[in-house]
């Protein structure tokens, strides 16, 4: 299989929302990352934040691009200021057997709800 991280693909709906072809409700966008609101929230604040070069998953884009994955969370902290969460949770998850549905690095910010541990 043909190495496709690091440039845009066409079938994915990350990509998508990044280059704006898919409307999303954007909290925030750097030169590197976005953040958007789930659009199926599992919590009261439930955000994506994304790295706009497309990786498959946080660790790929840990690997290639270490500077954009800090990047991406320090987004996440910035999210949870402006959402006033005093706790929360950020996500990675990786590979379906762990939910992932969407193969572009993304994290989960989950807050404004208790939060069980271990999570499901
Ligand atoms: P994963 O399951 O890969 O960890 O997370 C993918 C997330 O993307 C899911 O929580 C899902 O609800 C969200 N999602 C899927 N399609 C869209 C969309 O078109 N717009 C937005 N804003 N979120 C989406």
């Amino acid at each position: 299989m043909a190495d496709e991280s690091g440039t845009p693909q066409d079938d994915c709906l990350f990509c998508k929302i990044v280059a704006k072809q898919i409307p999303a409700t954007i909290l925030r966008e750097t030169d590197t990352t976005l953040a958007f609101r789930d659009i199926n929230p599992q919590a009261p604040t439930h955000v994506l934040v994304i790295p706009k070069v497309h990786h498959p998953d946080a660790a790929s884009l840990a690997a290639a691009e270490p500077g954009v994955a800090a990047d991406v969370l320090r987004e996440a902290g910035e999210i949870a200021v402006e959402e006033k969460l005093d706790s929360y949770r950020v996500i990675f998850n990786t590979g379906s057997g762990a939910g992932q549905t969407v193969f572009h690095a993304h994290a989960h910010i989950l807050g404004g709800r208790g939060l069980q541990w271990p999570p499901g």
